[in-house]
C-alpha cells in the first residue's frame, strides 16, 4: 500500500483550535498524519511531553489515521526515518512566512526529495497560537473558543490562580 503520510512537527504545549483545524483539514490530502511532538529538553514547556500526547489523541478521538508520537533532534532526520511523503505546517500570518521559507529551504537542502506543505489558516484561527492561549490564560482569561474544553480546564489547573 502506497499511502501518502504527513508529517504534523511543532510543540503543541498545548494543542489548539488552529492545530486541530489543520489536522483535520491535512486528513482530506492525506490518508495518514503522524503529529509529531517536537522535544527539545532544553526548552522549558507548560504540559509534559505525555500530557500534550494524550490532549492530541483525546481531541482527534483516537482517530485511527492520526499518531501521534514525540522526537528529538532534527525534523527532517526524523521525516526521514519514518519515510514520510511530505512534512505539513500551517501558516497564519505574514510574520510566519519568512520562518517557515527558511525551514523548508534549509531542510530541502538537508534532505533532497523531502518536501514542506503548507496549509493557509482558517480565518477563524488565524489569530491562535499556543503562546497567545497560554497568555490568556495565565491572566485568568476565556479560552473556551480557542482550545478543546478539556485543555481549557487542565490549563485553568496548571495556570489559574
Ligand atoms: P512550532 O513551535 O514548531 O511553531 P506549534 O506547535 O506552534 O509549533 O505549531 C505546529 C504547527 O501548527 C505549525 O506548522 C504552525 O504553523 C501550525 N499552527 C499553529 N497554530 C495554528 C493556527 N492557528 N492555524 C494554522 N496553523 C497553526
Amino acid at each position: 500500500m502506497n499511502d501518502r503520510v504527513a508529517l504534523l512537527p511543532g510543540s503543541f504545549d498545548p494543542l489548539t483550535n488552529g492545530h486541530l483545524d489543520i489536522i483535520e483539514r491535512g486528513l482530506l490530502v492525506f490518508d495518514r498524519l503522524i503529529v509529531g511532538i517536537a522535544h527539545n529538553s532544553r526548552k522549558q514547556t507548560l504540559f509534559s511531553v505525555d500530557e500534550r500526547k494524550e490532549m492530541i489523541l483525546r481531541s482527534v478521538n483516537g482517530d485511527a489515521r492520526v499518531e501521534v508520537d514525540a522526537f528529538e533532534g532534527l525534523t527532517v532526520e526524523y521525516a526521514r526515518k519514518r519515510e514520510v511523503t511530505a512534512i505539513l505546517r500551517g501558516l497564519r500570518a505574514v510574520a510566519d512566512f519568512e520562518y517557515e521559507l527558511q525551514m523548508a529551504t534549509m531542510n530541502r537542502q538537508l534532505t533532497p526529495g523531502l518536501e514542506t506543505l503548507f496549509m493557509m489558516t482558517s480565518e477563524k484561527y488565524f489569530f491562535v497560537s499556543s503562546q497567545n492561549v497560554k497568555e490568556i490564560a495565565s491572566f485568568g482569561g476565556d479560552v473556551s473558543a480557542l482550545v478543546p474544553p478539556f485543555i481549557a480546564e487542565q490549563l485553568k489547573e496548571k495556570l489559574g490562580e
